[in-house]
């Protein structure tokens, strides 16, 4: 895979709740789990270990700002941290909260359905909460 076939490597077409010259962090637009959020590294660069140290350090802050900023808004039952991209190997990292009564607790949210989708309510104002709670605790 190339950056001219690279999901990532094009610009993003999801709602972009922070961004600077390194990373940004989306919002997916999940129809089963509103609040799943993505931090995408800017560069096309397979592996974490691939980046200096200072830069997997400013990675997993921007990962762990999400992470918060869910949890202070959301109160998730957990959060799940996934870095796969075996079908895209562009750093990306996937922040997604989850309920018990999600559609695949406690299984991950890429497994089988085991109810119907019970997603949270996700509206503009929660929306722009959750851009101005990244953006502090990025900060
Ligand atoms: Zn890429």
């Amino acid at each position: 895979m190339t950056t001219s076939n690279c999901a990532l490597c094009i610009p993003s077409t999801s709602n972009i709740l922070w961004q600077d010259d390194f990373c940004r962090v989306v919002l997916l637009g999940d129809a089963d789990y509103p609040a799943y959020c993505r931090v995408e590294l800017l560069a096309h660069i397979k592996e974490m270990t691939d980046l200096a140290p200072l830069q997997r350090a400013r990675m997993m802050r921007v990962v762990f700002a999400v992470e918060q900023a869910l949890r202070d808004i959301f109160n998730p039952d957990k959060i799940n941290l996934a870095s796969l991209g075996n079908k895209t190997p562009h750093i990306h990292w996937h922040v997604i909260p989850r309920f018990e009564n999600d559609k695949h607790f406690p299984n991950s949210h890429w497994a089988e359905a085991l109810r119907d989708a019970n997603p949270l309510p996700l509206d503009e104002h929660s929306i722009n909460r959750l851009k101005e709670r990244v953006t502090e605790n990025i900060s």
